[in-house]
């Protein structure tokens, strides 16, 4: 694939307007026309500030639109939030590999709780089957196992997402800083600001990425109206997405809908700060280890054999 041909741009908010598409235009129109042929909302979403540089006020006016938008895509009454990181909080995650069966039911939790796009498929989480003889082993691991039962004799499983790297490379590589790491240390992606680019998953070592190549659809009936505006809110066609630890559960107290889903109790989460949570015991007492060390990004990821 060339260069040209992996630099494609999102263009299918409601707005039907995207930065780049409106920058072309513009030079071609001359600006002035495009804009008179845009309604308010589409000209205010174009002209919308990075998310960082925006005011309280200005925050509750793009929120109010974008409920509105959603509400009229998929119907009933959206709450999309900008919870802010609260202080002295650094989120981590760990996996217990001795427990974890292989259901998948985080993977499934996670589609439902994120609204991601049932078709074509999306999954934030793969769960790997790894062979017990040859070990954590990601060259030789499957995503695409199907025995009739789980855990499947002689194997085990490693979920992995979004590691919450320290040193997020992903963010590093962005060229218009449309991602970038939180003060609780989650990364976080402005759907509105992407612009599809794909450059980050290039850079990602976990290949936990993933582009909307077609219009996300999820059925009105199965869509999470609570949202977060750097989460679960529904996305577009041609932005990226990604585990954001849940952030709109997190933020507000929760844990990440895979850590309720999970039936044998292999995930933990938990602020790293506390010195009285789970998460710190796991790390503090259990021989934890993380992906792909060698290559410096640090997650926040944590897995350990409990057992
Ligand atoms: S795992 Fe990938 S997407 Fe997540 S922070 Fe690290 S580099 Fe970025
Ligand atoms: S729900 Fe728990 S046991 Fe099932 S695959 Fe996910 S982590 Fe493993």
């Amino acid at each position: 694939m060339t260069a040209k041909a992996q630099v494609t741009i999102s263009d299918n908010r409601e707005t039907g307007l995207s930065r780049r598409g409106f920058v072309k235009g513009a030079l071609a129109a001359a600006a002035t026309g495009l804009l008179a042929s845009c309604s308010p909302a589409a000209r205010e979403a174009f002209f919308q500030r990075h998310f960082r540089e925006l005011t309280q006020d200005d925050k509750e006016r793009i929120l109010d639109r974008l409920e509105a938008e959603y509400g009229r895509k998929y119907g009933g009454e959206f709450t999309v939030d900008a919870a802010p990181a609260a202080e002295g909080v650094q989120f981590a995650y760990a996996l217990d590999l001795s427990r974890c069966v292989g259901c998948r039911r985080c993977v499934h939790a996670c589609v439902k709780e994120n609204n991601q796009s049932r078709d074509p498929e999306m999954h934030w989480i793969t769960v790997l089957q790894m062979d017990k003889e040859k070990g954590i082993d990601l060259s030789h691991a499957t995503a695409y196992y199907n025995p009739k039962q789980v855990p499947e004799e002689g194997h085990f499983y490693v979920p992995v997402a979004c590691q919450q790297c320290r040193r997020p490379q992903c963010v590093t590589v962005c060229p218009v800083g449309a991602t970038w790491q939180e003060p609780d240390g989650i990364v976080v992606i402005d759907y509105n600001w992407c612009i599809g680019c794909r450059l980050c998953m290039a850079a990602c070592p976990y290949g936990a990425r993933h582009f909307n190549w077609a219009e996300p659809n999820i059925p009105d009936d199965e869509v999470n109206r609570d949202t977060h505006y750097l989460g679960n809110r529904p996305r577009y066609k041609g932005v990226v997405e990604k585990c954001t630890f849940c952030i709109q559960r997190t933020r507000n107290g929760r844990y990440p809908a895979c850590v309720e889903a999970c039936p044998v109790g292999a995930r933990k989460f938990g602020n790293i700060l506390d010195k009285d949570s789970e998460i710190r015991y796991v790390i503090e007492n259990k021989r934890v280890f993380i992906l792909k060390e060698e290559i410096n990004t640090q997650p926040k990821f944590y897995y350990f054999y409990g057992v």
